[in-house]
């Protein structure tokens, strides 16, 4: 389920303490940690959970699933290493598991359909693809996602994955499918779902990499709290982040890093929440305005007031601004530190960290390192989210170093492979007849 059904955001009703669990889960290996943490949300039986979870794991590509890597004075946390090669394999490849899991008990059907300027379509795809009981329609802009990014999805040929090609913008895939799924009546007759990143398995999915990361850097110096630097766009990993430092684990600040796509870095700087617009970055996946995961953050920032959080979200929708000028849970925006990296300083940082430490990070990675680098602190060693492989984006690293570095057998592979996708034009009734008579039922 994404959305609750009158519109807001699900949240669990108490945040588990699991402080008195640390010492017992500290040495525990990724796949038996998830499942330790995961359990403190889920009903699911026991048995099913770990099979979902080491069902979820198997297709990354190392065997701690998320290792750190010791570069300089940082600690770089490699969240790509799952099949599409971006962090939001961790989520998605459980989330795909989880509903085949739920669809499979209650009989029913399921097609997914996403908008995608990039990544997420991509992850979204393989978390699924090859499923019974599911379909996923994935929409993007003809010729405006990266190339790469585009064979990511139209390279997967299983019968179940539909890309679609629309003859149109980013906003324009937005625009369609929210007026599909406007229409209740077509969404019930085709148990429309989507996969996006309020879906709260997949935060949770994300809670582990803190308590796994935490965990190796703590027992490697010794520390006793650690720092995060976080780059982000829709406030879910670092509303992940946020759910970990609450259920117990020490950590001294999470910081948050945006691109020049800046709306959070300045709430925390003014109490000020207001959209402008949005800019084209070598980051894109953090090129957004409206972060859909910070109504979460909100609702404790304010007390924990859901009448109260509800009029704030509306006046925002109206207004395209937010002002909090008390925050009544000042412990709340303690936890955080916020601030945004601009372009020459994403290159520079690739570059230096190449220079000093033989170390290539992506744009994206980068943000985080170069925001984070600025919230040092020698008793607080800092871990920074990977969100991506460098060569996801060779472009840019190509113009932060002159060099055509960044490589992956994955990526390379991709040209050579067949494809298949259909293009559309930027119209919901043909978008609507497509998955009408694609659709399972
Ligand atoms: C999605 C994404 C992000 C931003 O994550 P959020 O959860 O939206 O904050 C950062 N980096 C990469 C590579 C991504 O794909």
């Amino acid at each position: 389920m994404g959305m609750a059904d009158d519109g807001g955001l699900l949240l669990p009703e108490e945040i588990p303490d699991v402080s008195g669990f640390l010492d017992e889960w500290r040495s525990l290996s990724y796949v038996e940690l998830a499942k330790k943490v995961m359990r403190c949300y889920t009903d699911l039986h026991e048995g099913t959970l770990s099979l979902l979870v080491e069902q979820s794991y198997s297709t990354f590509r190392h065997p701690e699933i998320t290792p750190v890597a010791q570069v300089g004075d940082l600690n770089i946390l490699e969240l790509f290493h799952g099949p599409t090669l971006a962090f939001k394999d961790v989520a998605l490849q459980f989330l795909g598991n989880l509903f085949e899991h739920l669809l499979s008990g209650s009989g029913d059907r399921l097609n997914i359909l996403a908008a995608t300027s990039g990544d997420t379509g991509s992850a979204a795809i393989h978390g699924v693809r090859g499923k019974d009981r599911i379909s996923i329609f994935v929409m993007h802009p003809h010729n405006r996602t990266s190339r790469i990014q585009e064979l990511q999805m139209t390279t997967v040929l299983d019968e179940n994955v539909h890309n679609i090609a629309i003859q149109g913008t980013f906003d324009d895939c937005q625009a369609i499918m929210k007026t599909i799924f406007r229409d209740l009546e077509f969404k019930a007759a085709h148990s429309l779902g989507t996969v996006n990143s309020i879906n709260w398995a997949r935060i949770v999915a994300q809670v582990v990499y803190y308590f796994y990361s935490a965990f190796r850097v703590m027992e490697r110096t010794g520390a006793s709290k650690v720092r995060f630097s976080v780059p982000t766009g829709n406030f879910g990993d670092i509303f992940a982040g946020y759910l970990a430092y609450r259920m117990g684990l020490p950590i001294g600040k999470l910081i948050l890093a945006t691109n020049e796509n800046d709306i959070l870095a300045r709430f925390f700087d003014t109490g000020e929440y207001s959209l402008s617009d949005v800019r084209a970055t070598i980051s894109p996946s953090m090129d957004i305005q409206v972060a859909s995961n910070f109504e979460r953050y909100l609702y404790y920032l304010i007390g924990e007031d859901p009448g109260r959080l509800s009029e704030m979200m509306s006046e925002f929708v109206e207004n395209g601004r937010l002002e909090i000028d008390q925050f009544s849970g000042k412990d709340v925006a303690g936890i955080f530190a916020a601030g945004s990296g601009d372009t020459a300083g994403t290159l520079d940082t690739i570059r230096r960290l190449l220079a000093e430490h033989e170390y290539l990070v992506d744009p994206h990675t980068a943000v985080g390192v170069q925001v984070g680098s600025r919230h040092l602190d020698p008793a607080e060693p800092m871990i920074c989210l990977a969100t991506a492989h460098p060569a996801k984006f060779s472009k840019a690293i190509l113009d932060a170093t002159g060099g055509d570095l960044a490589h992956h057998p994955i990526i390379d592979g991709l040209a050579d492979l067949p494809s298949r996708c259909n293009v559309l034009p930027g119209s919901v009734d043909e978008v609507r007849k497509y998955l009408g008579s694609l659709a399972i039922g």
